[in-house]
């Protein structure tokens, strides 16, 4: 199962997914939040709704938006865009560390991992705001050793997932980060098939790479078209080679509204790359539709089907 902005569908229906894209971001801290009112809703569906229209020409099926809360998080918004397009939107709960952790309230950050779960798996169990639930768990830490409110995090993500059996997909980019990560999983007895590597193109030791994969990972490379195209080519064709194409996640990180900024100066990049640049390398380099589709499809499906995954 799958859990949507708009109720739950089988993984089988989820189809064509881009599995890391944003309508809205604010980056400013947990405490200064910019209140999002109806007047900024309307700019914000109007501003994004042709680019998701565009990805729904393409083909696309569903879209998993990584924005948490108090990084401008607007339920609201995805459910309007999801019934516009007829795309199944999927949104998250969990807490962001990554920027110094201030997109983690003050007030919570002496709080114990049971503390933060609680929250998290209350937002499953009673949903976010107006019916709607997460459909994962999505954190962040900051790059280099865990500090304590980023492994209070993942330890707390671990939890939340053992309660709800949502993944958790956890920002990184860098080596060492990711495998603190991937060890609280383990120390907490959670199956790394419930852990998805943010951003693990920018793990730049291919080692590390295999060696998450071989634990059981799922490694999301998400910088499509943020890169030249061939970096992505080649990375797809290693892991091919390796045998582990059925951990991969691909997705553009792009959009995105940024909440602050008038509607007219607004330079969003659309979800496009991977149909217009990258797939059509792909074929030339005799990478089949099988391969395509697992990338797009089956892997999406088996990532963020909602079951628990105990070691
Ligand atoms: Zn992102």
């Amino acid at each position: 199962m799958i859990m949507t902005v708009r109720g739950a569908v089988d993984r089988k229906e989820i189809g064509k997914s881009l599995v890391h894209e944003h309508i809205l971001v604010d980056f400013s801290s947990a405490e200064e939040q910019i209140v999002i009112d109806d007047n900024l809703r309307n700019d914000i569906v109007e501003v994004m709704l042709p680019y998701l229209v565009e990805i729904k020409e393409l083909g696309y099926n569903s879209f998993f938006e990584c924005t948490p809360k108090y990084v401008g998080r607007d339920v609201k918004i995805l459910r309007i865009l999801s019934e516009k397009t007829g795309l199944n939107i999927i949104t998250n709960t969990g807490f962001y560390g990554a920027g110094e952790d201030k997109h983690v309230p003050k007030k919570y950050r002496q709080l114990s991992p049971e503390d933060f779960a609680e929250m998290w798996i209350n937002e499953w169990k009673n949903s976010i705001e107006d019916g709607i639930k997460p459909g994962f768990i999505k954190t962040a830490v900051n790059p280099g050793p865990l500090n304590d409110i980023d492994e209070k995090l993942i330890r707390a993500s671990a939890f939340a997932h053992l309660e709800t059996g949502l993944t958790v997909a956890c920002h990184t980019g860098e080596k060492q980060c990711a495998l603190e990560v991937a060890k609280i999983f383990e120390e907490e007895k959670v199956d790394l098939s419930a852990l998805i590597i943010v951003h693990a193109d920018a793990i730049e030791d291919f080692d590390v790479h295999l060696e998450l994969l071989d634990r059981g990972a799922f490694l999301e490379y998400d910088s499509v078209g943020g890169r030249p195209i061939e970096y992505h080519l080649n990375l797809i064709e290693r892991v091919i080679k390796e045998g582990f194409i059925d951990r991969i996640l691909i997705s553009h990180d792009a959009g995105w509204f940024t909440v602050g900024k008038p509607k007219e100066s607004q330079n969003i990049r659309p979800y496009t790359d991977i149909s217009y640049k990258l797939i059509p390398k792909l074929v030339e380099r005799n990478i089949g539709e099988d391969i395509i589709n697992r990338l797009l499809v089956d892997n999406p499906g088996e990532a963020f089907d909602i079951k628990v995954r105990r070691r």
